[in-house]
């Protein structure tokens, strides 16, 4: 990914529009079967080229909620494959941009330290 939206999501419906790439469905569309909205990974640029700051977090008002994940590329393609948080579609064979600045050490830690901010 990228960003991933957590189970802190109170589905308000503020991010869906924001997002340049049309990567976050609802949770009825959520393919994982979770009840909270979802951010595809294979699609997600963290706004790079759209946002100076990811545009999901921007609107979110929830704390918390939306935290960096691994890159989505060919490096990190087990944690997407291997994980019952995502469910990768067809296009999963792309390689996403990510923001540099944030820590490999940041994206690993999951939803505690990880906050987009
Ligand atoms: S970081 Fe940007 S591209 Fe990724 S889900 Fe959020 S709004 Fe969409
Ligand atoms: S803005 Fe935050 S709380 Fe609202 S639906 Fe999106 S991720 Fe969930």
């Amino acid at each position: 990914m990228s960003v991933r939206i957590t189970d802190l999501c109170i589905s308000c419906d503020a991010c869906l529009d924001e997002c340049p790439t049309s990567s976050i469905v609802d949770a009825d569309d959520n393919p994982t079967g979770e009840d909270y909205y979802y951010v595809n990974p294979a699609t997600c640029t963290e706004c790079i080229g759209d946002n100076p700051t990811p545009a999901c977090q921007a609107a979110c008002p929830t704390e918390g909620c939306i935290v960096w994940d691994l890159p989505f590329d060919d490096e990190n393609r087990s944690h997407f494959t291997g994980n019952d948080r995502y469910k990768l579609g067809d296009d999963a064979s792309n390689n996403q941009p990510h923001r540099e600045e944030i820590s490999m050490d940041d994206r690993t830690a999951g939803d505690v330290e990880a906050v987009v901010e």
